[in-house]
């Protein structure tokens, strides 16, 4: 595997064959590896960028304190057979004078939770695609709003791109695995569940015919939701959460029908 820390080095020579971009904001966990296992699967090269995007962190947010090992990222991402680390510096970026955003339309619950979030994963993830150009690229159904967002992106810019969008990867105990988990005290984790079971609850009602956003808002034992709201990605209708443990937010969605591509 080679690691790449800037645009001129990603491409030394131009690639033969199809390229998968995942990108990555690192501390890696087996959700990462799910996405760069179906990329090895689907294309030629593989390329995984890890950049802790300080666009799409709010003042207020953990960017700060983000979980970051890249020597350990670098590991698991050789291991799982990755081509090219693209791991460059913020300057590279954002160079000094940097002044163009993509705002994308219709950022639902999640959006409007985190002002500005959005702009800077469209613009992040814009920018990725044009430096890295591949024919695919890998995203989390973790982060539905998001794939939701990048596939307007995609259709509304024309650009020629196929958005792979994979399942959630869960702890054995439920919980959707995300790299803000270690945030999480013991006590704190044991609450967290009721993310994922009041999710359940929801799709349980909507197989019967009930509310499932009301289903899941009565089911979750006291956590306060930011917001829970139906979302479309692709030909998928999933449920989804978003909530505060102490002081770690929480987002979380399950499929109700359809398929995510
Ligand atoms: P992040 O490093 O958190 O920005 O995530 C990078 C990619 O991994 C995004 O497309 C996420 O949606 C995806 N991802 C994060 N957590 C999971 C998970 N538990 N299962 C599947 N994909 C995930």
């Amino acid at each position: 595997m080679r690691v790449a820390r800037t645009i001129r080095e990603l491409w030394a020579e131009p690639p033969s064959g199809r390229v998968g971009l995942v990108p990555t904001m690192g501390a890696f966990h087996d959700g990462h590896l799910s996405l760069f296992g179906a990329a090895r699967d689907e294309c030629d090269i593989v390329v995984v960028s890890l950049f802790v995007n300080p666009a799409q962190f709010a003042p207020d947010e953990d960017l700060a304190r983000y979980p970051r090992d890249e020597e350990r990222d670098a590991r698991l991402a050789e291991a799982a057979g990755v081509d090219v680390l693209f791991a460059p510096a913020v300057e590279e970026i954002y160079p000094p004078g940097f002044g163009t955003w993509v705002d994308v339309d219709g950022v639902g619950g999640e959006g409007a939770a985190r002002p500005g979030h959005f702009r800077g994963v469209a613009t992040v993830c814009l920018k990725l695609f044009n430096i890295v150009r591949p024919e695919a690229a890998y995203f989390g159904q973790k982060d539905a709003q998001q794939a939701a967002l990048l596939r307007r992106l995609v259709r509304d810019l024309n650009l020629g791109l196929e958005l792979r969008v994979l399942p959630t990867v869960r702890d054995t105990d439920g919980l959707a695995l995300s790299s803000r988990n270690v945030y999480l005290a013991p006590a704190e984790r044991e609450r967290a569940l009721a993310l994922p079971r009041a999710l359940d609850a929801g799709r349980a009602a909507h197989a019967q015919g009930s509310d499932p956003v009301a289903a899941a808002r009565a089911a979750l034992n006291g956590l306060e939701p930011e917001y829970v709201e139906l979302v479309g990605i692709g030909g998928a209708t999933v449920l989804a959460a978003a909530a505060r443990v102490g002081a770690t937010r929480l987002i979380d969605n399950v499929i109700l029908e359809g398929d995510l591509q």
